[in-house]
């Protein structure tokens, strides 16, 4: 590496712009084996030896104690100390782990802030991380995925987001991109006339190319966003066919009330369960039947706003009645003509136990049907496969973690490049389509996302990451 001599100003500049060191308990609130406060900032060998008495060597644990401003024990524990670049933040990183009470905690804390730190917003750690260019926007999500991942499979796509698998697919996609827009650029001088087929077949072929990509890359994100953020599928039908009794089967939890009165589930309840890693929330709702009761019509507007909101919708029958009655009665018929347009449904006819009917699924004009018992469970494994497919899981490998607004800029990205390939003979609005898919691709990994966009993302970090 060469060694380039700042000068005066640009050291003044440079000890101007540093941000404040920083602090937080990085170790979950209350008790346990340790606990764990962590600094970040340009230089903290001041701080390392006003609370350690010594700079700890760097990168091996130091076995001290943590000092008061009298120099009497707070603490004692192992201090870890990563001086920049080296570092999470990539700035002076010291840990200070202790033992893990509330109270022990809170007065180490409290000793980093009396030596000048101030506390850490959420997530500024990372975003120190991601400002240092340690680690890309799309990196930086994911580790706030990692640490809220629901299911081991959602927190095993966040892990390969985090090692930039993800953000290595967006980085190839944008010099693809690159290439063509140099290709073009370079033709921008040539009047519309004057452009040749050559020109045209090269850029059509890479536009191609990235169209193909682009559509494989926003498949395996969808598939990520939906371990991240799952799926909300919800129960309706008539009071007491056991829509409570399904809810609680698959959740393998008492969550909600059982009883034979009509209209006993008359709030919203929510489960999130997982099936094969994707978190699924389901919710079940007071039946849709006429009611004069003012706290079950309460109960029937929320069952109507979730289903509004829903991915796809379990339309629970009593097979029993199914059966005495010939068939669906208008009270089912009305529900299924009540549904928003374009909604997935199943109908499930439950309580086969009753009915001596085998547990199957089929399919008619009508859609898709499954008989089960939530009783027995008979029927539940066909319930679970069609819940995935209805919700577009299919276990692709290599899954990485996506955020919504990562797919939202890999469509933009799509739309874009769709365009460019309606207007191959106009050079510059050409070039101009390809420029904004780049930019789009870029808001992933974090080139040109605004601050406000910056904020957001960190403050749903919890602090101390
Ligand atoms: P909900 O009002 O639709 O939520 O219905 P519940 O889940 O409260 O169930 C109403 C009644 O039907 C309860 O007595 C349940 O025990 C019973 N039930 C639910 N599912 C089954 C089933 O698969 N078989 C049988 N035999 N009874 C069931």
């Amino acid at each position: 590496m060469v060694y380039h001599p700042r000068s005066d100003e640009e050291r003044i500049l440079k000890v101007l712009a540093k941000p404040k060191t920083i602090a937080a308990i990085a170790t979950a609130h209350g008790r346990g084996g340790i606990g764990i406060v962590r600094l970040s900032g340009h230089d903290l060998t001041p701080f390392a030896l006003a609370i350690l008495g010594k700079t700890p060597t760097p990168r091996l644990a130091t076995h001290a104690s943590f000092l008061d401003a009298q120099g009497n024990a707070i603490d004692e524990g192992v201090a870890l100390f990563f001086p920049a670049p080296h570092s999470y933040t990539g700035e002076d990183v010291l840990e200070l782990q202790g033992h893990g009470g509330v109270s022990i905690t809170q007065l180490i804390l409290q000793r980093c802030l009396e030596l000048g730190a101030i506390l850490a917003q959420p997530g500024e750690f990372t975003q120190r991380a991601f400002l240092n260019d340690k680690l890309d926007l799309a990196q930086a999500e994911s580790v706030a995925d990692l640490i809220d991942a629901t299911t081991s499979q959602a927190a095993k796509s966040a892990m390969r987001s985090l090692h930039g698998e993800f953000s290595l697919v967006i980085h190839r996609l944008v010099d693809k991109l690159i290439r063509l827009r140099t290709l073009t650029e370079a033709m921008l001088d040539f009047s519309d006339e004057d452009i040749d087929e050559l020109s045209i077949v090269q850029r059509k072929a890479g536009l191609e190319e990235l169209l193909v990509e682009l559509g494989q890359t926003t498949k395996l994100a969808s598939q990520g966003s939906l371990l991240r953020e799952g799926a909300h599928i919800v129960l309706i039908g008539q009071p007491n066919v056991g829509k409570s009794s399904l809810l609680n089967r698959i959740s393998g939890e008492d969550v909600a009330l059982v009883s034979d009165v009509p209209g006993t589930t008359r709030d919203v309840i929510r489960q999130t369960i997982q099936i094969n890693g994707v978190p699924l929330h389901i919710i079940d709702t007071a039946g849709l039947r006429e009611a004069h009761d003012k706290v079950e019509q309460m109960g029937i507007a929320r069952t109507r706003g979730a289903v509004q909101k829903a991915d796809a919708v379990l339309l629970v029958l009593d097979a029993v009645l199914i059966e005495a009655n010939g068939g669906m009665g208008p009270d089912e018929q009305k529900i299924i003509d009540d549904l928003p347009p374009g909604i997935p449904c199943v109908r499930v006819f439950n309580k086969i136990d009753l009915t001596g009917q085998a547990e199957h699924a089929e399919e008619d004009s009508q859609g898709y049907s499954i008989y089960l018992s939530a009783q027995s469970g008979a029927g539940l494994d066909l319930l679970r496969e069609k819940l995935l497919s209805l919700i577009g899981w299919h276990q692709e490998v290599g899954v990485f973690m996506a955020r919504e607004r990562h797919i939202q800029a890999l469509t933009k990205a799509h739309e874009h490049l769709k365009n460019a390939d309606q207007i191959m003979e106009q050079m510059e609005l050409f070039a101009e389509e390809l420029r904004l898919a780049q930019e789009s691709l870029a808001l992933i990994t974090g080139e040109f996302t605004p601050d406000d966009l910056l904020g957001e993302i960190f403050s749903s970090f919890c602090i101390g990451k």
